[in-house]
């Protein structure tokens, strides 16, 4: 027998009440009963987001919503910056490429995070940027960026800063207002503890107008429709109702929380997982790391796919392999959403006993030990 634990970056484990909530009787959206909830769901998001900015609900994966984001502000022709320092960097850049804006590319070594100076010269040499695309925990490299430096650097010029927090909603800050962040993106199934399936958006004065100028085509995602009927606490089609209802659990349970103490917990799971890590006698690949997830760079002699098959086969653990051009040279332990100290330590141990046995000396128990020493500490 092996129990099943889930430590990947999304989707994540959801709480057992948020999955009973879902197993109640179907009911129509077109209703008192979910204006109601919807409503306490947007006020929600608001407090997670940390906005007084409308956030829209989409029923669809992160993605759905960045593509939105693209296809709501922008017209074809127009140039803006991306920060492409992982996989995610990259998916902005290719959804603005797939709908003819030109991407001036900011290209960060993967493990890095960019340097806001960076954008600021890219802004001055180019004033017709219409855009600053940006990752929050780029989670292909576990590396976060600073916003907030960005965000100081672009609200100073007429371009809007859109970033990917798909992530590191409610494990790394997001100061969507006091940071000036135009668009932030992110989706149900990590640090929001809901499965897969809701994507959401939330938008500044500065993105509405841009909206008004946005010739790009849309339908489904159409954020001037989602924002008519968000007036309403409705959405313009059949919204995805159990996992709203899921997704009002979760909510209520980080309100309670408050969003101060679940992302010091998780700032407090990270600190305990990078010392584990370095006791363990690995490299941390992140240069910049971030609170959401943990990238540990694979020994040599050992190979990252099979250490990945290992965890799981043996000890029933599902962390993240490397993605890309980092395929097999990491791993990365998400501390994310419905975590907690047992948990991470339980992914912790794992490590050190699969990568022994696949030839690579781990003093075992050292890893444990120094995450419990930081744990310890309150
Ligand atoms: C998970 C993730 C996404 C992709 O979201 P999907 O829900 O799979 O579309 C995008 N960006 C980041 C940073 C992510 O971690």
């Amino acid at each position: 027998m092996k129990k099943k634990r889930l430590m990947a970056p999304g989707p994540t484990p959801v709480p057992p009440e948020s999955l009973l909530a879902m197993a109640q009787p179907a009911f129509h959206h077109r209703t008192a009963t979910f204006k109601e909830l919807f409503g306490e769901v947007n006020q929600g998001l608001k407090y997670v987001f940390q906005t007084t900015n409308p956030v829209l609900t989409f029923a669809s994966s992160g993605t759905g919503a960045m593509e939105g984001a693209v296809a709501n502000t922008l017209c074809a022709g127009d140039t803006v910056l991306v920060v492409r320092g992982g996989k995610f960097g990259e998916r902005w850049a290719e959804i603005c490429e797939s709908y003819g804006v030109n991407v001036v590319p900011i290209d960060v070594e993967w493990g890095d995070a960019v340097e806001p100076n960076k954008i600021a010269d890219e802004l001055k040499k180019n004033r017709d940027i219409k855009a600053v695309f940006a990752t929050l925990c780029e989670t292909s490299t576990a590396v976060l960026t600073d916003i907030g430096a960005i965000g100081a650097v672009v609200r100073d010029t007429d371009a809007l800063l859109i970033v990917d927090a798909i992530s590191a909603l409610c494990a790394d800050d997001l100061r969507t207002d006091d940071w000036g962040v135009d668009v932030a993106v992110a989706g149900s199934q990590k640090g929001l503890m809901t499965p897969p399936g809701l994507a959401f958006v939330s938008l500044s004065d500065r993105a509405r107008k841009a909206m008004e100028r946005s010739t790009l085509p849309k339908y489904y995602f159409s954020f001037r429709k989602a924002l008519a009927s968000l007036e309403k606490t409705d959405t313009p089609y059949t919204p995805a109702v159990p996992l709203v209802v899921a997704l009002l659990n979760s909510l209520r349970m980080i309100r309670q929380e408050t969003i101060e103490s679940v992302l010091e917990r998780h700032g407090r799971l990270a600190r305990a997982a990078r010392a584990g890590v370095e006791a363990m006698g690995l490299e941390l690949f992140s240069r910049s790391p971030a609170n959401t997830v943990t990238a540990i760079t694979v020994p040599a002699g050992v190979d990252g796919v099979k250490l990945i098959g290992a965890l799981e086969k043996e000890y029933g653990i599902t962390l993240a392999g490397g993605q890309e051009k980092l395929k097999g040279k990491i791993i990365r332990i998400a501390h994310l959403g419905y975590c907690d100290d047992l948990d991470l330590l339980s992914a912790l141990a794992p490590i050190e006993m699969a990568v022994n046995k696949l030839g690579h000396p781990i003093e075992l128990g050292a890893g444990v030990a120094a995450a419990e020493r930081v744990l310890a500490e309150g």
